[in-house]
């Protein structure tokens, strides 16, 4: 049996003002036919631990030829530009014809990709993938829970397998079940499921999207019952990220069955239960005046970790807010407060390498690409550290995997350590800080842009965490943003559900 496996992973946020390329994913995880099989990536370092992981181990249990086609990750960001993603359609087919015929075809997505002329650009894909292969071969795709599930992925695959931890954990697990669907299907052990979408109209902050509690645990619980009770061969559950404003946006469920009616009549229990969790989302969100007011009262027991969650470059924003730091120098933090902060700014980043350790430098820092967001700070600052530009992901979704942040250095602000990066990367790992000679466990204070990702590793140093009000293209404060392409009505702009309009 011979079966193709590909995938292509990067989540837009439609209101972050990047825009993104081939280059992001050139610069994260860009492998090209049998460097999917191979046993290390190009450069040596190990393979990440994630769906393509997952794929191989089911292929090598099962007996399985894998015909790799491209596998590719890049950094959250905003939409994607219509050429690179012309240019990906073009490489992508080329490998595809390469390997064809074929008894299957696997395909790995983020799932919440947008073009900036098309709101689903993972359907494009998917739409293609199907136009390659024919009507009969069977399709299986996964997803990250994040995504945003819609008509024309479903009408062009056989299954669909998403993510059911957040912090997100199980990339290769959820690898392993599409491949085992996927190959069940091609050898007819398993009569290809029907699917059924069903959508509940609300928009929930990512920060409670956390399946180790809450509502998503209370969900995912009852999506085990109905597959237990035979309802659903497989249950997904999609909470969707926030920053989204497209057309059939809103929170899914997919039911994969042997029965349509009984999948529909799952699909649709599991929406309402979902819609009638709503409130349970809410975030305790606090100012910078509050989060410095705890920090410097409370009994101190590990770190004060305080979340930019709005300008997180993990969920598309450009990271380069300086909302925070303004808010500390004006409280006077610089003073009183060990506090370790990052931001990206290419220009300022630039001018600290070049003035060297022990360098003086006047920078005007922040907001470089989020301009309608905030202007950038003047500030007078001591190079404490040039860095390297990389660090290794210690834990978590990415355990291996090289970040690159370009030119870097830590300036210091009295107290306050201030990292500059010429790239965005995903904040919420401490080995960030570590790499600069940083110690987040000996500040008093020390600041992520990450919803809830960070979670899996900072919660190891400290239990004192606070999700801050900040402007940004990734705030839990939905109604602070303006939606104006999701579907009406959709909570929390309005509270009712009509699921026959939809
Ligand atoms: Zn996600």
């Amino acid at each position: 049996m011979n079966i193709m496996v590909g995938g292509i992973l990067q989540e837009s946020n439609t209101f972050s003002e990047a825009t993104s390329g081939l280059e992001d994913f050139r610069r994260l995880l860009f492998l090209e036919g049998e460097e999917l099989l191979a046993e290390t990536l190009p450069g040596g370092a190990p393979m990440p631990h994630n769906e393509l992981a997952g794929f191989r181990q089911a292929a090598q249990e099962q007996g399985v030829r894998l015909a790799p086609t491209l596998f590719m990750q890049a950094a959250s960001s905003g939409r994607m530009r219509r050429e690179p993603l012309d240019e990906l359609k073009r490489l992508l087919l080329e490998r595809l014809a390469q390997m064809l015929p074929c008894d299957g075809l696997l395909f790995a997505f983020h799932g919440a990709w947008v073009a900036e002329d098309n709101d689903d650009a993972t359907g494009e894909f998917v739409a293609m993938l199907r136009a390659a292969v024919g009507p009969d071969v069977p399709i299986v795709i996964s997803l990250d829970s994040h995504a945003n599930v819609t008509r024309q992925m479903v009408a062009n695959i056989d299954g669909l397998i998403g993510y059911r931890t957040f912090p997100h954990i199980d990339h290769a697990e959820t690898g392993y079940r599409a491949a085992s669907l996927l190959f069940a299907i091609a050898r007819g052990e398993v009569a290809r499921p029907v699917i059924r979408l069903a959508k509940a109209p609300m928009i929930v902050p990512a920060e409670n999207h956390t399946t180790d509690r809450g509502p998503m645990l209370a969900l995912l619980r009852e999506a085990a019952e109905g597959e237990r009770a035979g309802d659903s061969l497989a249950t997904s559950l999609f909470a969707v990220q926030p920053w989204l404003d497209v057309a059939e946006m809103g929170f899914g469920v997919v039911v994969l069955g042997a029965d349509a009616a009984r999948a529909e009549a799952e699909a649709q229990r599991l929406a309402a239960l979902a819609w009638s969790k709503r409130e349970q989302f809410a975030v305790r969100l606090y100012s910078v005046e509050e989060a410095v007011r705890l920090a410097l009262t409370e009994p101190k027991n590990g770190p004060l970790v305080i979340s930019d969650s709005a300008d997180s470059p993990g969920a598309g924003s450009p990271g380069d807010s300086n909302f925070v730091l303004r808010r500390l120098l004006a409280l006077g933090a610089e003073r009183e407060l060990a506090c370790l902060l990052s931001m990206v700014d290419a220009t300022a980043a630039r001018l600290a390498v070049e003035a060297g350790e022990g360098g003086v430098v006047k920078l005007e820092v922040g907001h470089s690409i989020s301009r309608s967001m905030g202007e950038p700070l003047a500030i007078e600052a001591r190079v404490v550290r040039v860095g390297g530009g990389t660090f290794r992901f210690g834990g978590g979704m990415a355990a291996g995997v090289v970040a690159n942040m370009g030119r870097c250095a830590v300036v210091a602000i009295g107290s306050i350590s201030l990292l500059l990066m010429e790239y965005p990367v995903f904040t919420g790992d401490p080995a960030m800080y570590r790499s600069v000679g940083l110690e987040p466990a000996d500040a008093d204070v020390v600041l992520v842009k990450s919803a809830s990702q960070f979670r899996a590793e900072y919660e190891k140093l400290t239990s004192r965490i606070c999700i801050l009000d900040t402007p940004g293209a990734s705030t839990a404060n939905l109604a602070g943003l303006t939606f104006l392409r999701v579907p009406r009505p959709m909570y929390p702009f309005e509270d009712h559900f009509l699921p026959e309009g939809r």
